[in-house]
């Protein structure tokens, strides 16, 4: 079969349209007008010129998922709503409970049973990292904390830059996390305690280490009892964490793993304008997009 678009002769019109089929991409052949460049495989049907407009007479198009392409029927197929990846990156099939989320405060389920931490808390850094995409600071082994049941150990405290989960809506400029897990090596389950940030005063557990972030990929071990959480978050006085959301989600970087016990303290933290751009100069924008599906059960506590 021999096609003719401006100009150019296309002999292997017939195998597009069959690739097409294949892919469950055409339905119904008859007025319209598409860009089918768009989406071909330009490697299959290895076209010369670079870039070129393939006007066909086509109304009703459907989707071409990557799902169809073993369709040996040549019939289009339903995707099922279930088995459609909500969010995800190639090679990869996360699940339904993935991080972070936008908090819509007013559907939080508010939580009546009490939830209380309990602390062990050295509050030993001992390291600061700069790992490229984010600034970690690495806990010495020997701090724990027990949630619902569950004792993890504190392991590291990391940022992102804007912050990753949303509140109403609302982006901040910087989020922490403080990541613990439990013991078990092969398959551990996570506690990731997240604290918001905006731009105010200068913050004081922030300035005590942000001069020793290391070049890119490199270490830099700090003395014990110099960088002190504890300040931060005010457990000296009182070992609450104060109010919070929780849900059940999953890490935000690869790979996604859904095993994560999210808290999300109510109070937002400040740090200075100079101090998020510091960090954000360090590690660029880092925070994954939010998880779409609002289905992820928040609770109020
Ligand atoms: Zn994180």
């Amino acid at each position: 079969m021999e096609i003719t678009f401006y100009g150019i002769k296309f002999a292997f019109g017939f195998r597009i349209i069959n690739c097409l089929k294949k892919r469950g991409a055409i339905n119904v052949l008859v007025g319209g007008v598409i860009k089918l460049s768009n989406f071909l495989d330009m490697k299959n049907i290895k076209i010369a010129q670079k870039t070129f407009m393939l006007s066909l007479f086509v109304a009703t198009v459907a989707g071409c998922n990557p799902s169809q392409v073993n369709n040996t029927q040549n019939e289009p197929v339903l995707v099922s709503p279930e088995r459609e990846p909500v969010y995800s990156l190639p090679s990869l099939d996360p699940g339904k409970q993935q991080s972070p989320i936008n908090i819509f405060t007013e559907n939080a389920k508010e939580d009546l049973s009490s939830h209380e931490f309990v602390i062990h808390f050295k509050d030993e850094i001992s390291a600061v990292e700069n790992l490229g995409h984010t600034i970690q600071l690495d806990f010495a082994r020997g701090s724990s904390i027990t949630f619902r049941d569950i004792t993890y150990n504190f392991r590291q405290i990391h940022f992102h830059t804007p912050a990753e989960h949303l509140i109403d809506g609302i982006t901040y400029p910087m989020e922490l996390h403080i990541v613990c897990s439990t013991e078990d090596k092969v398959s551990p389950s996570y506690l990731v305690i997240a604290i918001l940030f905006k731009m105010g005063k200068e913050n004081k557990f922030i300035s005590h280490f942000i001069n020793d972030v290391p070049r890119e990929h490199e270490i830099t071990n700090v003395n014990r009892g110099v960088v002190k959480l504890a300040d931060f978050l005010k457990l000296h006085s009182s070992k609450e964490l104060g109010h919070y959301f929780h849900y059940q989600g999953s890490l935000t970087t690869p790979p996604y793993t859904e095993k994560v016990n999210w808290v999300i303290l109510k109070t937002i933290y400040q740090a200075s304008r100079e101090q998020v751009e510091a960090i954000n100069k360090l590690e660029g924008n880092n925070a994954r997009h939010i998880h779409t599906d609002s289905n992820i059960q928040v609770d109020d506590d």
